[in-house]
């Protein structure tokens, strides 16, 4: 590999006032069979290889907007937290959001919001540090919740699955803050619960789209799409994965912002991408969707 384990991408900004930063904080392997779920291997094998575990080569990318006086941190990558058996199952590089800070030269004291997309060890595991306190002192945690009540309740697919001890210890220093829905954090930065993937999966909207507030550009938008989309190689919308736990929802929703953000040319982030981004996404003839030339 020759790319750095932590790498911050150019600046871009939105609605000519806020900055979006892609925040490269390290890698994993996700089980490519499990990470394509029901699409054949002679389709996606088109375009992204496997290594001798039968894994695929994944980012764990992280957001850093500025809008305003206030930084948001989308995700939190792994943390320290996970047994070594585990980053070496999981093929986990790096996933310490607050080094991955300091290597770039960003202070995680400087952080005012930290949005989980959701609960998933990738995703949350960061939340903490090594001691288990909260990674972001000066920070409230967004979370949909769905998603937090989906981490303490009793479906078995979920058991040992959702970060449920890093979210107590965010909830215990009185630093969460359970949205429902649609919730703007600050002007111009919006989450939104899409569900599909987890049951309170959250995207998060970038760009002036306010009800009864300023119209702004169509085209000034940007999404960072959580697990309901992980890299661009699923933009199909049937493309789901094995991980989604409600795979219907997942097709719908997709189906509906995928359409949104192909006619609108919203900038797209994805949190396991590991090419350039933003990009944007454009529909096929044949009323599918592909990344744009
Ligand atoms: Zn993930």
């Amino acid at each position: 590999m020759t790319e750095p384990l932590h790498a911050l991408d150019e600046a871009k900004r939105f609605a000519g006032e806020i900055s979006v930063r892609v925040l490269r904080a390290g890698w994993f392997r996700p089980d490519a069979g499990g990470f394509f779920g029901v699409v054949p291997q002679p389709l996606w094998s088109r375009f992204v290889e496997t290594d001798e575990r039968g894994r695929i080569l994944c980012r764990l990318n992280l957001l850093l907007i500025d809008a305003g006086d206030k930084r948001i941190l989308v995700e939190t990558g792994t943390g320290v937290r996970m047994t070594d058996r585990a980053r070496d199952f999981k093929g986990v590089e790096g996933g310490d959001p607050a080094a991955a800070m300091r290597a770039v030269g960003v202070d995680p004291a400087s952080i005012d919001f930290v949005v989980l997309t959701h609960l998933h060890y990738d995703h949350a595991g960061g939340m903490v540090d090594a001691s288990g306190r909260p990674a972001f002192l000066n920070a409230r945690y967004v979370v949909q919740r769905d998603e937090a009540e989906a981490a303490h309740g009793d479906e078995l697919r979920h058991a040992g699955i959702m970060e449920v001890e890093q979210l107590d210890a965010v909830r215990a220093a009185g630093q969460l803050a359970e949205v429902n829905g649609e919730v703007e954090l600050v002007p111009g930065v919006r989450v939104m619960r899409t569900g599909g993937h987890t049951r309170g999966s959250q995207a998060v909207l970038i760009g002036l789209d306010r009800p009864g507030g300023r119209a702004g550009d169509p085209t000034d938008r940007a999404v960072f799409w959580g697990d309901l989309i992980p890299t661009r190689w699923q933009i199909p919308v049937r493309w789901t994965s094995a991980y989604d736990d409600y795979p219907i929802d997942a097709i719908e929703v997709r189906n509906e912002l995928v359409a949104r953000a192909a006619a609108e040319r919203w900038w797209c982030y994805f949190t396991h991408d590991p090419g350039p981004l933003p990009i944007r996404i454009e529909a096929t003839e044949k009323g599918n969707f592909r990344p744009a030339e």
